[in-house]
């Protein structure tokens, strides 16, 4: 049993979703759980709902959140979507050596997706002493995530209890790539296979990729929701959710759009390996998970 690496085929293409850790989010650092995800939510009706999910409102002091890497081998290329949290937190960090156990070296990888600048996704990029982890890779990252970063727009935008902290992950690990960076600015092929789709909210310039082969895709959604809940009520946006009408919008189209085409989803921060479909159910959707042997 390995729970921290899951092997799956999207047509020809090679998947393997790879777990970076988990980090635990609670006070005092965070506020508790159902108001960092569920920030606008009307308390008697989030209840409810936690309830019905099995969460006891009152005793959910934690929320402890996988960190879902993505690799594609597409015969051609070697590609990494995001790059983990680094050493956030001891529970961390663990993509270079379940990338090992996989058989895959950091000189490897000739791509480095990063769906947005959060600290869970480009914290990777960089090792302690700032050297580049994927030092032969092209990156790739939306231009108005890229321009948000480099701003001082960012900094007044931010929640000041995580604002020292997501600026400090930004300039360890962005400039860095800046000489093998490519930015996308519009729905494009990145490579053959694999699409960029905005997907703005969560950050300015949050991406969400279409992976396809033959006639199967995967949906890699990053952060366009963060809990399946979001999926039962895409209005409840979440704390860290930078630009909140603008995620409800981009959670319509995509989750609209995985039912519709019956696409096979991956959501960052579910239980691993975040995979799994997502179902119409009257006005918004359900998520159900992939069965695994694990
Ligand atoms: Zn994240």
């Amino acid at each position: 049993m390995n729970s921290q690496t899951y092997r799956f085929k999207i047509g020809r293409f090679q998947c393997i979703a790879v777990s970076d850790g988990t980090h635990t989010y609670a006070p005092p650092t965070f506020p508790p759980p159902a108001i960092f995800l569920f920030s606008n939510a009307p308390t008697e009706l989030l209840e409810r709902v936690l309830r019905q999910h099995n969460v006891e409102p009152e005793h959910w002091v934690e929320w402890v959140s996988p960190y879902i890497c993505l690799v594609v081998e597409t015969g051609e290329h070697r590609v990494l979507v995001d790059t983990g949290a680094g050493a956030l937190s001891p529970d961390t960090g663990r993509l270079l050596q379940n990338l090992k156990t996989e058989g895959i070296e950091p000189e490897d990888i000739d791509t480095v997706i990063l769906t947005h600048g959060h600290p869970d996704h480009i914290g990777g990029n960089t090792d302690s002493e700032g050297k580049l982890t994927f030092p032969g890779a092209r990156y790739v990252m939306w231009k108005d995530e890229w321009d948000f970063w480099n701003s001082e727009e960012a900094a007044q935008k931010l929640e000041e209890h995580v604002r020292e902290v997501l600026l400090g992950y930004a300039r360890k690990n962005l400039p860095p790539i800046q000489s093998q960076l490519s930015l996308v600015d519009r729905e494009m092929e990145i490579l053959p296979g694999i699409q960029a789709i905005a997907a703005p909210g969560h950050t300015p310039g949050h991406m969400a990729l279409k992976i396809s082969s033959g006639d199967e895709q995967l949906l890699c959604i990053s952060d366009t929701v963060l809990h399946p809940i979001h999926l039962e009520q895409p209005e409840w946006y979440a704390a860290v959710d930078i630009i909140p009408e603008q995620v409800v919008d981009t959670r319509r189209r995509l989750l609209g759009r995985a039912a519709t085409e019956e696409a096979l989803v991956l959501a960052f921060h579910f239980p691993f390996p975040g995979l799994g479909n997502v179902v119409q159910k009257g006005e918004a959707w359900q998520w159900q998970p992939i069965e695994t042997a694990q």
